[in-house]
């Protein structure tokens, strides 16, 4: 049979981190000793008042379809999280749950772009943003960005890129892949040009509350009502209260954007698991001691791998700020990525994410989301392998 693929399915690169993941996880369920640094989850257990949220709106059997755009309580919970914690105004209107920050962001994308639009995305940049701008039709217009600068893209750089197609700006603080937390003052700088130039911001905050050294998140959209009219803000449950199987994301936008993705929703997925969103009423109004404990253990692991990494010949790494990733640059060792993480994985059984999955060939993708323990032992590999590749 020729099976005839769409131009759009057909146009896109599976999912890199998934895939080393999985070729991690077969190596471990043949008896090898792999050490994996390519999570993109946190290794913490959802927090038990959470998990006893859902299991009770389980037994009390709701279990059927809610809203499309999820329950009143949950949206209610969503819009009081953005006033208490962001100073940002939103009626539950304006809130729309979906199936994970993901869904959340392929929705924005998918009801704010189409084909001629372009989506100005900062490299390194989280492997999805690309494919699903064209998934819409869009085109991606990638802007690089180094160690050199932090992994921040800069106003005349972001000025530079906009054209009279330019439709969204993706940004990414606290990021992923690299950790980069963009000051307040710089966050104001793009928002300014954006609203100048009457170009919408997609604000992926999903690492809004993973932030060492003092670092400090601020939301483009609660800078003034321009930058809030320009905004549309992406966030989730999976990072922060460790929920990332249980598929459930957020936004708010502005209200006519609201409305759009509420309509792309109710026709595709419609409305996320129901119990779930239940769960995620007790995340969000329960407390959130959970937090403190494990923000302490990211940041003895950051430090520690820091460290680790800044000691290896031919290594680099600048400290990130925020997440649970560190982007150490690897040009020095004379690999470029794919080669690297092929061979750490083969001949030191350590995974860890090619920079190329990110549009950054020079780097690896490093995640902490593991123990102090699991760090130095795959760190130690690494550093290892480095050193024989020197001679
Ligand atoms: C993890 C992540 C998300 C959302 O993940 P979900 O599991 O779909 O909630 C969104 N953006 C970035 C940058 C992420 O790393």
């Amino acid at each position: 049979m020729n099976y005839k693929i769409s131009k759009r399915a057909a146009s896109l690169a599976p999912s890199l981190t998934l895939a080393i993941d999985s070729k991690a996880k077969q190596m471990k369920a043949e008896g090898m000793d792999v050490v994996g640094f390519g999570a993109g989850e946190p290794d913490f257990d959802t927090p038990q008042h959470i998990k006893d949220a859902a299991i009770k709106a389980l037994n009390d059997g709701f279990t059927k379809y809610t809203p499309s755009s999820g329950i009143p309580e949950l949206r209610q919970a969503i819009a009081d999280k953005f006033k208490r914690e962001n100073g940002l105004t939103y009626k539950p209107g304006q809130i729309i749950v979906s199936c994970g920050g993901k869904h959340s962001c392929y929705n924005v994308i998918l009801a704010t772009c189409e084909e001629g639009d372009e989506v100005i995305i900062p490299s390194p940049y989280w492997l999805s943003y690309p494919e699903m701008v064209k998934l819409a039709g869009a085109t991606p217009v990638i802007v690089a960005t180094t160690d050199r600068s932090e992994f921040k893209i800069t106003p005349e750089q972001l000025r530079a890129a906009i054209t009279p197609r330019t439709r969204l700006f993706i940004l990414n603080s606290p990021s992923n892949p690299t950790g980069t937390v963009y000051s307040p003052a710089e966050i104001k700088t793009l928002g300014d040009i954006c609203v100048e130039k009457g170009v919408l911001i997609m604000s992926d905050e999903i690492y809004e509350h993973l932030l060492y050294d003092g670092a400090e998140h601020k939301s483009v959209a609660s800078l003034s009502q321009a930058h809030y009219d320009h905004t549309i803000v992406v966030h989730g449950f999976a990072k922060a209260w460790s929920m990332t199987g249980w598929r459930l994301g957020f936004l708010a936008a502005p209200e006519p954007i609201a409305r759009a993705i509420d309509a792309v929703q109710s026709h595709s997925t419609s409305n996320p698991t129901s119990f779930a969103q239940k769960g995620a009423v007790a995340a969000l109004t329960g407390p959130q001691d959970h937090l403190k404990g494990w923000l302490v253990d990211y940041a003895r692991r950051r430090t520690r791998a820091w460290q680790m990494l800044s000691a290896m010949p031919g290594v680099t790494c600048v400290n990130s700020k925020g997440a649970f990733y560190l982007f150490p640059n690897i040009s020095g060792t004379g690999l470029k990525s794919s080669e690297f993480c092929a061979r750490l994985l083969e001949q030191e059984k350590v995974a860890a994410v090619p920079g190329i999955a990110f549009g950054a060939d020079d780097y690896l993708r490093i995640s902490y989301a593991t123990s102090l323990a699991n760090i130095e032992k795959g760190l130690d590999r690494m550093d290892k392998f480095v050193r024989g590749l020197k001679k």
